[in-house]
């Protein structure tokens, strides 16, 4: 359970309640193209308006980098929150954020108002946690609730500082529900419990692994970081992604799955091709015998009918990372093949946010998950067994 203050323990009535949210949502031409995010943030925002708090919406867009970027405004999202909560948000336009605009229409604000300030990062101070931006962010507000799952692994002013400054801290909805499900999942899982690594890098995984294998009964890797294992293992990779300063990583991991007897399952096929990208030619060879001027690109049919049955047999089961590029059609099948057998299957399913999110959103499967994380990073964090300094700040119950 969590120990943290949730929404749930505060009496917000008349209060000012600094709300951080993650509405970091995609933007093409100022039209918010993916809008998971804002509509995640909204079970927080309307508990806080019925019980006629002062809501201040803050959040960072983007890497502005310490400077105002118009195209990294905040402006859509107020736009979008006040159709989907069907009341006026007022959008406070400063590019030091907390500026005149900010102060004035705080200062009008009525019980249930909502108000978003602009792009938290316009600020240089926002990604240092420097004291005075916190105390800026702080001036505004009597509560702060953090309910920005996807940055609670960074401590910034607007996720960490604050906290400091204000009466109260809790955390919102959302944050629970992830902390809640991704928690749970690792820490007390239905078995047999099945965790999927992909994605390109052995090396930003490194403590997932390590930390998983101290978890799960079966441990499946895809994508390009099983390049490295399949070296480690004596296999010859061609042109594939390949991490050689993490070869002997990879067998130390080979091992330590044996000695916990753990099933540490690695592709035994793969779709190779000589150039990148969708339409040249591409086979099927197994894994090791990739031969020179060649690069795997997929997981072949063998692995993902391995791969499926492994995930048949499962009542808990994370996946991070795609099996392939699986940006390119020919090469989204390994992808695919996990993300319908954890469709089909009677099991918590979590997708830990990032790329496997959005392939999986991609591909149709999203409501067919228990959860998807909003967060990439934050759950991969959370999946290394680190606590999140953004929840670690909130105040405890
Ligand atoms: P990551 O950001 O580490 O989660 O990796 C996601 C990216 O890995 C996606 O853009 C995939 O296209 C890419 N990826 C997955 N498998 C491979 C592979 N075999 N070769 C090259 N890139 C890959």
């Amino acid at each position: 359970m969590l120990q943290k203050k949730t929404v749930d323990d505060l009496k917000v009535q008349g209060k000012r309640v600094l709300v951080r949210c993650d509405f970091n949502v995609p933007l093409k031409d100022g039209v918010i193209t993916d809008e998971n995010r804002i509509t995640a943030a909204l079970p927080t925002i309307e508990k806080l308006i019925k019980d006629g708090g002062k809501v201040i919406l803050c959040s960072h867009m983007g890497k502005p980098k310490g400077e105002p970027k118009p195209e990294l405004s905040l402006a859509p999202v107020a736009v979008r929150l006040s159709e989907l909560l069907g009341k006026e948000v007022v959008f406070a336009k400063d590019d030091n954020v907390v500026g005149e605009n900010a102060k004035k229409a705080v200062a009008e604000m009525k019980d249930g108002d909502v108000v978003l300030l602009e792009n938290t990062r316009y600020r240089k101070e926002e990604t240092k946690n420097e004291e005075n931006f916190s105390k800026e962010l702080a001036s505004l507000a009597d509560i702060f609730v953090n309910d920005a799952f996807g940055t609670s692994h960074r401590a910034h002013c607007s996720t960490v500082g604050v906290t400091a400054f204000v009466e109260e801290s809790a955390v919102g909805y959302l944050m629970e529900k992830e902390i809640a499900f991704l928690g749970n999942a690792v820490n007390n899982p239905v078995r047999p419990f099945v965790a999927i690594l992909g994605g390109s890098k052995v090396s930003d995984k490194i403590n997932v692994i390590n930390n998983l294998l101290e978890k799960v009964d079966t441990l499946i890797i895809g994508g390009g970081m099983a390049y490295t294992f399949a070296v480690a293992q004596g296999g010859h990779v061609g042109e594939s992604l390949l991490e050689l300063d993490k070869v002997d990583y990879a067998r130390e991991m080979i091992e330590k799955a044996k000695e916990k007897g753990v099933n540490f399952l690695l592709p035994v096929d793969t779709v190779i091709t000589k150039e990148f990208k969708n339409d040249t030619e591409f086979k099927t060879v197994s894994t090791g015998e990739i031969p020179d001027g060649w690069m795997g690109l997929d997981i072949g049919e063998k692995t993902r009918a391995l791969f499926a049955d492994a995930i048949k047999g499962a009542k808990t089961v994370v996946w991070n990372g795609p099996m392939g590029v699986f940006e390119m059609e020919n090469f989204a099948k390994g992808t695919k093949a996990i993300a319908e057998a954890m469709a089909s299957i009677d099991a918590t399913t979590i997708i830990g946010g990032g790329d496997s999110a959005a392939a999986v959103n991609q591909l149709g499967y999203g409501d067919k998950m228990t959860h998807i994380s909003t967060g990439g990073g934050a759950s991969l964090e959370f999946l290394e067994g680190k606590e999140l300094p953004g929840v670690v700040a909130v105040d405890d119950k």
